[in-house]
């Protein structure tokens, strides 16, 4: 499933391509997660006037409001100048003027979604409950702190609910998790003030070596044939169980939180 960085390194990947474009033509395809909410040939001739990321929701400003994008749990996108012909699981092609820009989406959980303007009910309902963006400076340690504080929930959880901060998915809770040295099983509102402090910092160093990473792998990454190629870090506990851990030796433990498989070394991350 992509996760922040892929949407973020997506994002760059055509953000700087697309911007100052014009709608040529946009065909839907089967069904998307939901309806696009407004005719296709109404956002002809309109200026696509930049790409934003909020949360794993991409906003392509239009016009006459935006474009929300989201790639689901197998989504991808390409822009190119010129595109085959759609297969079979290609959902959307936005044709501007420079190139078009294709969603491929075999699980069709993705979503293109118009809305008049960001606080509209359209949009509103898909980006109200997101958290802060963890690498955009808004990101503060004590709101973190202050926030985790109120609830009971297991960190790793509460993490993954992403209305604290963004972007922190199953791999990334995980590996801040390890590098912070606090045990996935704590209860949030347990986690002191400099743990807190940690494990901010490392949310924000994993997810950044994420796009780091992935802006290395880009051309893999977009390649058009439907190779989704997410990227992975060199995880030091995600999918190791068993492993030795990387810093003492001991061996990597998997557990079941909330039905999502949670890695950790015993010995480094305490309770
Ligand atoms: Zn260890």
């Amino acid at each position: 499933m992509p996760e922040l960085p892929e949407v973020e390194v997506t994002r760059l990947s055509f953000a700087d391509r697309i911007a100052g474009a014009v709608i040529t033509d946009l065909r839907m395809g089967k069904p998307l997660r939901w309806p696009l909410g407004v005719e296709a040939r109404s956002l002809v001739g309109q200026c696509i006037h930049g790409v934003r990321r909020r949360g794993k929701y991409l906003l392509l400003d239009l016009d006459d409001g935006l474009l929300l994008l989201h790639l689901g749990m197998s989504g991808s996108l390409n822009f190119a100048p010129h595109q085959p012909s759609p297969g079979t699981h290609d959902h959307m092609d936005l044709q501007t003027d420079r190139g078009t820009l294709r969603l491929h989406d075999p699980r069709r959980f993705g979503a293109v979604v118009w809305a008049p303007s960001e606080a509209s009910p359209q949009a509103h309902k898909l980006l109200a409950r997101l958290g802060v963006e963890p690498l955009n400076g808004g990101f503060e340690a004590a709101a973190f702190h202050a926030a985790l504080r109120q609830r009971k929930a297991a960190i790793k959880q509460v993490l993954l609910v992403g209305d604290i901060v963004v972007g922190v998915g199953n791999i990334y809770a995980s590996e801040a998790l390890f590098m912070a040295g606090i045990r996935p099983t704590v209860r949030a509102c347990k986690v002191s003030r400099p743990r807190a402090d940690r494990l901010h910092a490392a949310i924000i160093d994993v997810l950044t070596r994420a796009v780091r990473q992935g802006g290395s792998s880009l051309r893999d990454f977009v390649s058009a044939e439907g190779k989704t190629g997410y990227f992975q870090l060199e995880a030091a506990v995600y999918g190791r169980a068993g492993q030795p851990c990387r810093v003492c030796g001991t061996p990597i433990r998997s557990i079941l939180q909330g039905q999502r498989s949670t890695f950790y070394c015993p010995t480094c991350q305490k309770n």
